[in-house]
């Protein structure tokens, strides 16, 4: 399951904005590890350098040093949701006439086809399938004579999620949709704005943390100042992935710490799903926390029994179950002399389409664990996301075919507990009707048709 982005801005008069963005994508380096990008202007002119390739591989000191200017945003992506095609590297840069921006984008435009269609019959050119150029497109060449007038009416056409980071020559403009469903907040450095995807980024270059992008809000700095709202038409829904999954746990989202909400997804998992055990183990490094709750809560000891090499991405799809069995050992190696023997408890964050758990399974049972009891903080995930995760279509999310026995069948393992949606929303700590769980429950924040081959949203 992949989140699709992440976004960094800075505007600093005086500071090398560039390598502060460098350094702030590391921080954001796990929501999108296929492509990066930095765009930096001086004030009349946008340099844009973006590629496939982690952080460390599109920028070197040679590249940073080339990239000067007082404002600058960044990126890292995955592909866009549901696509197979390579990801497209962002920020983007669109011009018309006199007005040109670039844009990093996170989430889903789920009217992008159609707004696409309608500017490329306008004119437009299109060099890419990202989301990010059609708002980049859109926002150039939107009426009005400002920045402020030019991007509400830009974002009133946009449906779906969206958390922006937009660079003009002169100007750093944030926003976020009504609904608020991927995170944004804001920062102080030096008397200048900072705005990033998580809080955890604003940390990392010594930035203050000052509050969340509300929902429906656009915030100017530069040439033109000041916020304007959108008027909500749409309910508030905040994912609940981000706290589940996404986010790294020292990033606070809507005032509340990740890291505290998994501790409170395994306590709740302990007291839901009790269980006569030896040891609790995380899956890393999502679950981590969740297991140091569950233990907590049970009073079973937490130990590290399963180790992650950080330095792999996604485990590869391989054509047969010998090469699928190295992917997996490749990515977690089982602490034998912590689990033989042992009756283990293991939480891990979600199961999705369920390929990587019966894997890691089989690991711990080779390692001599004597039960696996499975806990899971995400209820049964049995509908597909259509706000930018890449998650899977309906069919093939595990849940969404097989019962809950008979997916503990399927994994192999002696009992499985999956999180209750009540028990979820009381971990994560916040009102029910701030947050989307549609993956879970099926409530989408906005129309959507199935279709047999998956999910479109209404236009
Ligand atoms: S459907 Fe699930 S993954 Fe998608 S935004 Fe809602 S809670 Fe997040």
């Amino acid at each position: 399951m992949h989140e699709s982005c992440g976004i960094f801005g800075v505007y600093t008069p005086g500071q090398d904005t560039a390598r502060l963005v460098f350094f702030a994508l590391f921080a954001l380096q796990h929501r999108g590890q296929e492509c990066a990008g930095i765009a930096v202007t001086d004030g009349t002119t946008i340099d844009v350098r973006a590629a496939p390739g982690l952080v460390s591989q599109v920028f070197d000191e040679e590249t940073l040093a080339t990239l000067k200017g007082y404002a600058a945003i960044g990126h890292t992506n995955y592909s866009a949701a549901g696509s197979r095609r390579p990801p497209t590297p962002e920020p983007i840069l669109a011009s018309s006439g006199q007005w040109t921006a670039a844009v990093s984008h996170n989430g889903n435009i789920t009217n992008s086809e159609l707004l696409r269609r309608e500017l490329e019959d306008a004119g437009s050119h299109f060099d890419t399938e990202s989301d990010a150029e059609v708002v980049a497109e859109l926002i150039v060449t939107s009426p009005g004579n400002t920045w402020k007038e030019k991007v509400p009416n830009a974002l009133r056409r946009l449906q779906g999620a969206y958390s922006l980071a937009i660079l003009t020559p002169d100007c750093l403009i944030v926003a976020r949709d009504p609904m608020g469903v991927r995170p944004l907040c804001i920062g102080s450095l030096d008397g200048g704005l900072v705005v990033a995807s998580e809080s955890c980024a604003l940390a990392h270059i010594g930035a203050d943390f000052v509050r969340d992008v509300k929902p429906g809000e656009a915030l100017f700095t530069g040439s033109e100042v000041g916020s304007i709202h959108q008027e909500r038409t749409v309910r508030r829904a905040s994912c609940v992935f981000e706290y589940i999954y996404f986010a790294r746990p020292d990033s606070s989202i809507e005032g509340r710490l990740v890291y505290d909400a998994r501790l409170a997804m395994g306590a709740q998992l302990a007291r839901q799903y009790p269980v006569d055990a030896d040891v609790v183990v995380g899956v890393p490094d999502s679950a981590t926390a969740a297991a140091i709750g569950y233990a907590r809560a049970s009073g079973i000891p937490y130990r590290e029994g399963l180790l992650k090499n950080r330095y792999v991405g996604r485990t590869f799809i391989s054509p047969n179950q010998r090469l699928r069995d190295v992917g997996v050992k490749m990515k977690f190696n089982p602490l034998s002399p912590l689990i033989k023997g042992k009756r283990l408890v293991v939480v891990d964050d979600s199961i999705v389409r369920g390929t990587t758990t019966p894997h890691v399974v089989k690991l711990l049972r080779q390692a001599g664990a004597a039960e696996v009891h499975m806990r899971v903080c995400a209820p049964p995930l049995r509908h597909p996301c259509p706000l930018g995760v890449d998650m899977a279509s309906e069919w093939e999310l595990i849940a969404a075919r097989l019962s809950v026995p008979e997916i503990r069948e399927y994994l192999g393992v002696d009992s499985l507990g999956y999180s209750s949606i009540p028990g979820l929303i009381k971990s994560v700590g916040l009102p029910r009707d701030i947050l989307c769980l549609a993956c879970v429950d099926g409530d989408y924040p906005l129309p959507v048709q199935m279709g047999l081959s998956g999910l479109a949203v209404e236009r």
